[in-house]
């Protein structure tokens, strides 16, 4: 008999919290991670001669803030402080004042002019039922709608907001620009159905349970996860690539927080046909490309607000945005790319030290892109915060196609692990009931591949754990997640 219940392969977000879930559950877990560090896309390390750290992947946390993974797992309780910055997000211009997104909504209204009434009708609906509609959209289209009231906002919502030929009504390019900034999130033409709801989603938790950066660099969370796996006796391997599936033994379960082509490496020999077509099939998107900079002062932009948000979008206006984002999906490089900009420290002064600050910055470039980003990034920001070249002390650039080597996850660059086209939004990596389930007995794909898609949240991890555990032992009740509260020592000592 096996000593050990369940194997899981990958350490990202996914598969800790599938690790969680299982191992709570009273099952015996081992995982299995490619890299010396655990975390996947959750991984914080010093890049420089420096003892500033840098968020290699994920920085900012709406989901992990709201899905209901971590709301149960508690963070908070776990000492990772969600840090919440006043500005969630920020989106200068090059004519006129940028688009400012605060937390508090009656305050970005107020900033949005003509507009503010529209954008107040926009998000007040879907923040006064957050939890329902972060609820349905997590649950991948799995679910019915538990508020069906938050399904009717959230579906009117998305549609008016899916088509060029739909007016959304606003007046300003400073409304229209903020949103389609949040809409690019979804990397992938621009718009769309998939783009307008990842802009609802992402849009409405700005305004509730915000878009936190958590104290010290994303890593922190990793570890919370990795030390309640192992408080309920977990073994975490490093160093340690899966390259086929029988050599993990005659484990009852395996899940695989990986690609459904890493899925194919490791086991296709064993997999039926129609589902190895169906897998072939499955479309990966755009890539990202990332610089990480060592800088001397905090980016000089030329509004000072922008330096205070927690993300700062650069896209320019919404038609440019429109524009690079469509070419950028269908595989022409493009010298104006949608960029991310994070300055950690604007949220958690702690990250910098004397006159040395970290900047995370990535742009959205064609599928499987070889070019080195810097100088394509460094002229995006130039373009708002003139200067900025010449407070670099340090950089560090990934190109689409090194993400790949970096992280077999993320094919060709994307770091989606699959492009969110409308049919992958909700069918992924294939249309079946239980999208988690592979034809192999007692193998699940538990990654960002599956719903509901990318996104440090854990629901795609939790939500193939409890699909194993319902057709594996019948169980159907939902484990607890909550820390541990160890009894109080009745002798005081
Ligand atoms: C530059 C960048 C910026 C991002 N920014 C954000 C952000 O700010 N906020 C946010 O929410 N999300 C962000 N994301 C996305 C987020 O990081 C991912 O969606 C998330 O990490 C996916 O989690 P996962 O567990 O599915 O996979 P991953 O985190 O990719 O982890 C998969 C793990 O599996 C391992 N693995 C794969 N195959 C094997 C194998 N055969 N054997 C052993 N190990 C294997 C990999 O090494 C990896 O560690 C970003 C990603 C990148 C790259």
């Amino acid at each position: 008999m096996s000593a050990v219940d369940a194997a899981i392969v990958g350490t990202g977000p996914n598969g800790l919290a599938a690790a969680v879930t299982l191992a709570r559950a009273g099952l015996r877990v081992e995982l299995y991670e490619a890299a010396d560090e655990i975390g996947g896309g959750l991984r914080t390390r010093a890049l420089f001669d420096s003892d500033v750290v840098h968020d290699i992947c994920s920085a900012v946390h709406p989901m992990a803030a709201a899905s209901r993974f971590f709301r149960e797992f508690d963070l908070a309780a776990r000492d990772v402080e969600l840090l919440q910055p006043d500005i969630a997000y920020a989106h200068p211009l090059p004519d006129g004042p940028p688009g400012i997104a605060h937390r508090d909504l009656a305050r970005t209204c107020a900033g949005l002019g003509p507009d503010g009434k529209r954008w107040h009708r926009l998000m007040a609906p879907l923040v006064e039922r957050g939890t329902a509609v972060t609820d349905l959209v997590m649950a991948g289209g799995r679910a019915l709608p538990g508020d069906p009231v938050a399904g009717a906002r959230l579906l009117t919502r998305v549609l008016a907001h899916a088509s060029r030929f739909v007016p959304d009504g606003f007046t300003t390019e400073r409304a229209a620009a903020l949103l389609t900034g949040v809409a690019a999130h979804a990397v992938g033409p621009l718009p769309s159905l998939s783009s307008a709801g990842v802009a609802m989603l992402l849009g409405h938790l700005a305004h509730s349970s915000g878009w936190p950066l958590p104290r010290g660099g994303s890593a922190s969370i990793a570890r919370a996860l990795a030390a309640d796996i192992r408080a309920h006796g977990g073994v975490l391997h490093t160093g340690t690539r899966v390259d086929d599936l029988r050599d993990l033994g005659a484990v009852p379960l395996v899940l695989l927080d990986t690609s459904p082509k890493e899925l194919l490496r490791i086991a296709g020999d064993r997999l039926p046909p129609a589902y190895v077509r169906r897998l072939r099939a499955f479309r990966y998107g755009p890539a990202a490309a990332k610089v990480d900079f060592l800088v001397s002062q905090p980016v000089p932009w030329r509004d000072p607000e922008v330096g205070r948000a927690g993300t700062v979008h650069l896209g320019g206006t919404r038609a440019e945005m429109h524009r690079q984002e469509t070419l950028t999906a269908r595989g022409t490089p493009t010298d104006r790319p949608f960029v991310l900009v994070v300055e950690p420290a604007a949220t958690d002064p702690g990250r910098a030290r004397p006159g040395k600050y970290p900047v995370w910055a990535y742009a959205h470039v064609p599928h499987g892109d070889s070019r080195d980003p810097t100088a394509l990034v460094t002229r995006r920001i130039e373009r708002y915060a003139p200067g900025f070249g010449d407070t670099v002390i340090a950089h560090r650039a990934v190109s689409g196609r090194q993400f790949e080597a970096y992280n077999p996850n993320y094919v060709g660059g994307d770091i989606g692990a699959g492009a969110m086209t409308l049919r992958q939004s909700l069918l992924r990596p294939t249309a079946q009931l239980d999208p988690y389930r592979t034809p192999l007995h007692g193998v699940y794909l538990c990654s960002a591949s599956t719903p509901p898609g990318p996104g440090v949240h854990g629901m795609s991890g939790h939500l193939a754990a409890l699909s194993a555990l319902r057709r594996a032992y019948g169980v159907r009740s939902r484990p607890s997640l909550a820390p541990v509260v160890e009894p109080a020592d009745p002798l005081g000592g």
